[in-house]
């Protein structure tokens, strides 16, 4: 089934911009819930990551909202300070086609004066984090007397992460006439509770949550669980995928499997909730600038984020949730290519395979874990490695800078030259691994707009 945006009531100037964007027809999610949404109604919707949720409630926030009005009048609610940011930088991309809508993110971890500043100067839509929300509540320096429209994004991890109290309260501070859209990639019971508490007469929708099954190709794996940390190095030394997640239960488990990779020179790196958030950027730049073959993360860590398009996952413990595992390897293969999704399964993990064998509607497909042969005894590096700058956006470094700095004056090619992150305070530069050391000499030896700047490799 393919759908026009031009089928919704929408103004022609976002159809128009959306036409831009390249979003020529509606996803399936924003085909089920924006008809409903732009109706008024209070919605619970639930697809997989990357199905195109946060277009469908960013389309329809931004129809109702008053240009002239500069108090805030749709609030969406995100479990971390990453999601908030992509969020907000979805939204100002839908926004971009109407008079000067202002997108502010109120996130935890940064300083509450230049936020209290951009509050007084009128908002119209925010996007933040319970915690700091709240808190700007109790300040008195945000009221959501105005609110036409409540967002709960990711709301199955606001739940995983301890916010239904945060939630609860801020509601109570919302105008009683308000619509209320809850976006989901799981459905458990805390979020029932929910929407019985908060919301009016919810519609339900849902994406088929299982994946077409040529896409990925899943495979399983019995194991002895003194034998699962070995394991995970067999598959990653006989698939030796070039990106791939490992999805761990615990912190310390993340912890003992990124040393037991790394002590056999295989470039891993551990995402979970322990981390300091410069720590947890650090991480995530150098996974997606691709100087990290293996990120082993935590399902709350990682949940919600946009990794997507990975060779393979790896489950180095099966989900206790089905749909978690479905969430899970729906994060493998690159569009139009196959996925990987490798299971590892102890006997005491019987049941949780069941479970899945249920929801799939399709045996599991069994492997020996003895078949697996290492493919050469290379070891696994990634093609790029990363560079740390210590200046960022608020040295007003630009990308541009280290571009020029790196590629400048016969220096190093631009096609060896990766991604570049700025953030406030640090930069990341991704360079090929041919040309470290060359790159380290230029940027450290060298200027960056005319001064040095302390750099180091990763
Ligand atoms: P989700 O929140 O469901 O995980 P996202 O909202 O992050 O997914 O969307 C995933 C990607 O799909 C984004 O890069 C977004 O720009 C893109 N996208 C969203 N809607 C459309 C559309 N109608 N056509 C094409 N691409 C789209
Ligand atoms: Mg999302």
């Amino acid at each position: 089934m393919t759908a026009a945006f031009a089928s919704l009531p929408l103004s022609a100037a976002m159809l128009a911009n959306l036409d831009a964007l390249g979003y020529t027809e509606m996803t399936p999610i924003q085909a089920q819930s924006l008809p409903l949404m732009l109706k008024g109604q209070d919605l619970i919707a639930q697809a997989k990551t990357g199905s195109g949720k946060t277009a469908a409630f960013g389309i329809a926030l931004l129809a109702p909202l008053n240009p002239r009005f500069f108090g805030c009048q749709a609030l969406v609610l995100c479990p971390t300070r990453e999601l908030a940011d992509q969020v907000a930088k979805e939204i100002r991309r839908l926004a971009r086609a109407a008079d000067n809508i202002k997108v502010l993110t109120l996130c935890g971890g940064v300083p509450f004066g230049p936020q209290i500043g951009s509050l007084e100067h009128g908002a119209h839509v925010i996007v933040g984090t319970p915690g700091r929300v709240q808190e700007h509540l109790r300040k008195g320096t945000l009221t959501l007397d105005g609110l036409n429209t409540l967002v709960l994004d990711e709301a199955d991890r606001m739940l995983d992460m301890g916010f239904y109290d945060s939630i609860a309260d801020i509601i109570g501070q919302t105008p009683a006439r308000r619509q209320t859209l809850l976006f989901s990639a799981t459905y458990p019971a805390g979020i029932e509770q929910l929407a019985a508490t908060f919301m009016k007469a919810p519609q339900r929708v849902q994406v088929e949550a299982l994946h077409d099954d040529g896409q990925i190709e899943q495979r399983f794996y019995e194991i002895d669980p003194r034998q699962r940390l070995d394991a995970v190095l067999r598959l990653l030394l006989h698939f030796r995928p070039q990106s791939s997640v490992a999805f761990c239960h615990t912190r310390q488990q993340c912890q003992e499997l990124v040393e037991h990779l790394q002590a056999r020179k295989i470039s891993a790196l551990a995402l979970h909730g322990d981390l300091e958030q410069r720590d947890r950027d650090q991480v995530l730049a150098m996974f997606a600038n691709r100087s990290c073959s293996v990120l082993v993360a935590t399902d709350v860590a990682a949940r919600g984020l946009d990794i997507a398009g990975l060779e393979a996952v790896i489950n180095v413990e099966l989900a206790r949730d089905p749909e978690v595992h479905i969430h899970r390897i729906g994060r493998s293969g690159r569009a139009g290519e196959k996925g990987l999704a490798l299971s590892l399964v102890a006997p005491a993990e019987a049941s949780r395979a069941q479970a899945i064998e249920n929801l799939q509607k399709a045996p599991l497909n069994w492997h020996e874990l003895d078949s697996l042969k290492p493919k050469s005894d290379e070891p696994l590096l990634p093609p790029m490695t990363t560079l740390c700058i210590a200046a960022g956006r608020k040295d007003k470094l630009r990308p541009g800078d280290i571009l020029g700095a790196l590629t400048g004056e016969a220096g190093i090619p631009g096609a060896q030259v990766g991604k570049i992150a700025l953030f406030d305070f640090q930069a990341y530069v991704a360079v090929d691994r041919s040309v470290a050391r060359q790159a380290l000499k230029r940027l450290s030896e060298g200027k960056i707009k005319g001064r040095s700047m302390k750099v180091r490799v990763l």
